[in-house]
């Protein structure tokens, strides 16, 4: 259970976004990882090792658009796919998963993004506002059951974001964790049924910060305030010196993830 020190007051700016959304591809039937799929990604994944994050990201669009997507919480990586898409496609259909918790910090980035990029990415989210939802449930349930709270709010809305699409972007990169040391730069993803492509996969942290800095890539104002891991407002605190990174998310409790990365786990 989260404890009082842990909780920051949410502060959520819904204005309308500087430029609009890309309009959704239609929905039709899913990829199906049939074996000539499945040699086709093996190639291009063995092509594509020695490639540029841009060249990835070109491939990509050249292959996979309009039914390619990526789901970002505007973290650093995702913020410098945004730079790199917006030189080769700018209606590439990108979405965040607006829990209605997020920081201020993190809508008012979305905006800068647009503003810089011409990419406004779409808002996802539950079909109850926070206040319905804190009423339905006796208060908020980030205090009492964050599981549910990151089910409710996240891993459901994710789930139904990417009906219909058949790739999608994410900002893994392979030294980030024991785990995603295997990442493909191209693979399937069988817990989505979408093609998956790591563009950042062989990019270290330091990598990515040279670019947002060199390319004045705009980035959460709060990574500046002693936040290297951005999530919901009341679940998320600065790090202290010496602290781990993800020190600050759902501190205070036993949680360290919000479940997106064990899905297939989750009901
Ligand atoms: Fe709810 Fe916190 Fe999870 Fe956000 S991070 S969905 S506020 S429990």
């Amino acid at each position: 259970m989260a404890t009082d020190t842990a909780i920051n007051p949410p502060s959520v700016n819904r204005d309308a976004p500087a430029r609009p959304v890309a309009a959704r591809p239609a929905v039709d039937a899913p990829l199906e990882p049939t074996e000539a799929l499945l040699a086709e990604l093996a190639e291009a994944n063995d092509r594509l090792e020695t490639a540029t994050p841009d060249e990835i990201v070109k491939y990509a669009v050249d292959r996979f658009f309009p039914k390619l997507t990526m789901g970002t919480a505007f973290g650093p990586e995702g913020c410098l796919i945004l730079a790199m898409l917006s030189k080769v496609n700018k209606d590439v259909y990108v979405f965040n998963l607006e829990t209605g918790y997020q920081f201020k910090e993190t809508h008012e980035l979305r905006d800068r993004i647009a503003e810089k990029y011409g990419i406004t990415v779409a808002y996802h989210s539950h079909e109850q506002t926070v206040e319905e939802y804190e009423k339905a449930n006796g208060g908020p349930l980030y205090k009492t059951n964050p599981d549910q709270c990151c089910f409710d709010r996240k891993i459901k809305v994710l789930r139904q974001s990417v009906v219909g699409m058949h790739a999608w972007f994410t900002g893994i990169r392979r030294n980030q964790s024991p785990d995603r040391a295997q990442a493909p730069i191209v693979g399937w993803d069988a817990k989505f049924n979408l093609v998956k492509i790591n563009p950042l996969a062989n990019a270290t942290k330091a990598d990515v910060w040279k670019r947002i800095v060199d390319e004045d890539v705009p980035y959460n104002e709060l990574h500046d305030q002693g936040y290297p891991s951005i999530g919901c407002a009341p679940c998320t605190r600065a790090v202290l010196l010496g602290e781990d990174e993800r020190a600050g998310r759902w501190s205070g409790t036993a949680k360290t993830e919000c479940g997106l990365h064990a899905l297939g786990d989750n009901k």
